[in-house]
């Protein structure tokens, strides 16, 4: 695997490599590797003659600073996963190389309703600032297939409607979630939980699977009211658990018994902030 650092750098070995017309696939990330991240190597190794990872802990999506500052960074185990994972070349950029003109005036996208509900709502700005790493990161790889993990319902929602905006020729590939043999979804921020906290983790995706199995048509606001109470007994401080619709996301409280809908839950144990969501039907 061959690491670069500069944009230019990159953009050339890209260059070279593309007189063969390879398919390449992208998995951009914040490091801290895990197998869910390595999954979407492996997706992106099975379809594509190229595969390129980017590790880098964009700044303008942390909306809380204590949240930045801890974030976990374990390069030297990032590298070696990823080239066990036959990973091709990892971009690996410092802000300035990221963000040239500053992180002042950045572009702002026209997310609509996306940015206003759940993650949009909680962590304002988040979204913008996840749009703009991405946006930037695919005009330094131009890729054919980008390859984001269905752990982050929404992000993927908002990075395909940034993608249909700026007008780019890149297909997106959603990748189920991978889970710890309790249930917990595998994230980055797991390494962050101690001991106690780690066993009090598996909660929320088994509040997900308690919506999951009883699931009925008509009022939804006893199940989200129940399962809020549940999590806070626990000992989590959550944000929300919500019931949406799986393609547009609007929030759902009365159920038809026929519209797809995915469960989204974001809450927190002690200082570490936990995401995690279910398609709740089949
Ligand atoms: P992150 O490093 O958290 O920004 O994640 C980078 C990519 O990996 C995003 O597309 C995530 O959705 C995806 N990802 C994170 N956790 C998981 C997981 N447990 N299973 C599958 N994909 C994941």
């Amino acid at each position: 695997m061959i690491i670069f650092k500069k944009a230019a750098d990159i953009g050339i070995f890209l260059q070279q490599k593309r007189q063969n017309n390879p398919k390449t696939g992208f998995v951009p990330t914040m490091g801290a590797l895990h197998q869910g991240h390595i999954s979407l190597i492996e997706s992106a190794r099975s379809k594509n003659d190229l595969v390129v990872c980017s590790i880098f802990v964009n700044p303008t999506q942390f909306n809380d600073p204590k949240d930045f500052q801890n974030y976990p960074i374990t390069i030297e185990n990032d590298i070696d996963l990823l080239e066990k994972a036959g990973c091709d070349a990892l971009f690996l950029p410092a802000v300035e190389e990221m963000y040239p003109a500053g992180l002042e005036n950045k572009k702002t996208y026209a997310l609509g309703y996306l940015e206003t509900v759940l993650e949009g709502r909680y962590r304002p700005g988040h979204f913008q600032g996840v749009c703009q790493v991405v946006h930037r990161l695919l005009t330094i790889v131009p890729a054919d297939r980008l390859y984001l993990g269905q752990k982050d319902f929404q992000q993927c929602m908002v990075i395909r409607k940034m993608i249909e905006l700026e007008n780019l020729p890149v297909e997106t590939v959603i990748c189920p979630t991978l889970r710890e043999t309790d249930g917990l979804a595998m994230s980055s921020r797991n390494m962050r939980l101690d001991k106690e906290a780690r066993e009090k983790a598996v909660e929320i995706s088994r509040t997900l699977l308690h919506i999951k199995s009883s699931l009925k048509a008509g009022d939804l606001s006893e199940l989200k009211t129940a399962a809020v109470e549940q999590l806070n007994r626990t000992g989590f401080k959550t944000d929300y658990v919500e019931i949406a619709d799986a393609d547009t996301l609007e929030l759902i409280g009365r159920w038809d018994g026929k519209q797809k809908l995915v469960a989204l839950c974001a809450a927190f144990l002690g200082e570490v902030r936990l995401i995690d969501n279910m398609l709740l039907q089949a």
